[in-house]
């Protein structure tokens, strides 16, 4: 058996033409457009590239990107007066600072600074409280588009067994939250769970949201689950040549992708779903922020 790839760079270059076109809508009928603030803090070589691409992906889509870049020895009070003048500047319908921050910052604080209705990123307790209340807010970037591609997938999730593996609160939590919504059964494991190979092989839905390179192995999985890996592990490559790394998830996918039904590849997988939702989430915080009618494109 050989599983079904989950094309996620095709999805999400799918989902962000429908958002540019609903941006456009919303050019020609209100004259306005939404506008995403980035805050980079320091010099880290892959934040930098993240907040790039995020600059360039906020362009094509039509929307205003406003990026804020800070020395590495920005002190928390300047950050948070920052984040406070983006909250009460009505031009920034988003807000995300690119973690993580220098440590003499609290990422916490920046959480719990940055205005619910802003939080594009869907850190900020109350947005986490209403996903975990079943409500509507803000949803985590990551968690969201992976829960699209177990949707655009399987037809009815109800009475699913999902196993989580992983329960930060950026990946883990809310991507259990949001199967759960769908009523699947689901089980969250961590570093201290015991037998992780028997309750993963009893899963239909296995998500690994962890950051050990293939941890999950081929007979963890059940035949024909759905398997998201969230990981993105960069690894030595010998094969490639001295010094050259490659990147893998959390799962062997070879060897997964033998006995599952669907299988995310990593990279192209659940990866670029992230800014795509990041996209989401703005657009609807700037219909939200301004009484307009949210477009339909989340699921
Ligand atoms: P994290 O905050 O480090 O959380 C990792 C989770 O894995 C924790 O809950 C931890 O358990 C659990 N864990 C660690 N070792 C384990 C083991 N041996 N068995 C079972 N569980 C174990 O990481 P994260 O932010 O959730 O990210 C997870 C992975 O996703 C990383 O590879 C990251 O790079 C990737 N990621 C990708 C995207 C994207 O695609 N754009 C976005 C975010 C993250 P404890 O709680 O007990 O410590």
């Amino acid at each position: 058996m050989s599983a079904n790839i989950i094309d996620g760079k095709e999805f999400a270059g799918g989902l962000r033409e429908k958002i540019a076109q609903s941006v456009k809508d919303l050019r020609d009928n209100h004259n306005k457009v939404p506008g995403l603030a980035v805050i980079l803090i320091g010099n880290d070589p892959a934040s930098e590239i993240y907040v790039r691409n995020k600059g360039i992906q906020t362009k094509e889509a039509g929307m205003n990107s406003h990026e804020f870049k800070l020395p590495e020895d920005t002190s928390e009070e300047e950050l948070l007066s920052q984040v406070e003048e983006l909250n009460n500047d009505p031009e920034i319908n988003g807000i995300l600072v690119q973690f993580p921050v220098p440590k003499q910052i609290s990422q916490q604080k920046v959480i719990e600074t940055i205005s619910p209705l802003k939080d594009v990123d869907g850190l900020h307790p109350i947005n986490s409280g209403y996903l975990n209340s079943g409500l509507e807010g803000l949803v985590p970037c990551t968690p969201k588009g992976a829960s699209m591609l177990i949707k655009a997938n399987v037809n009815d999730l109800s009475g699913k067994s999902a196993v989580i593996i992983g329960r930060s609160n950026l990946v883990g939590k809310p991507v259990a939250q949001l199967l759960l919504k769908e009523n699947c059964t689901v089980t969250i494991c961590h570093s201290r769970s015991q037998n992780l190979k028997d309750i993963s092989s009893a899963a239909d839905i296995l998500v690994a949201a962890v950051g050990i390179p293939e941890l999950v192995k081929g007979d963890w999985i059940k035949p024909g689950a759905v398997v998201i890996d969230v990981g993105i592990n960069r690894i030595d490559a010998p094969e490639k040549g001295e010094n050259k790394t490659r990147l893998v998830g959390d799962v062997d996918f070879n060897a997964a992708s033998k006995v599952a039904g669907f299988i995310t590849p990593v990279p192209g997988g659940v990866g670029p779903m992230t800014i795509a939702c990041l996209l989401l989430n703005t657009l609807n915080a700037f219909c939200e922020q301004n009484n307009f009618e949210k477009p339909s494109l989340d699921f």
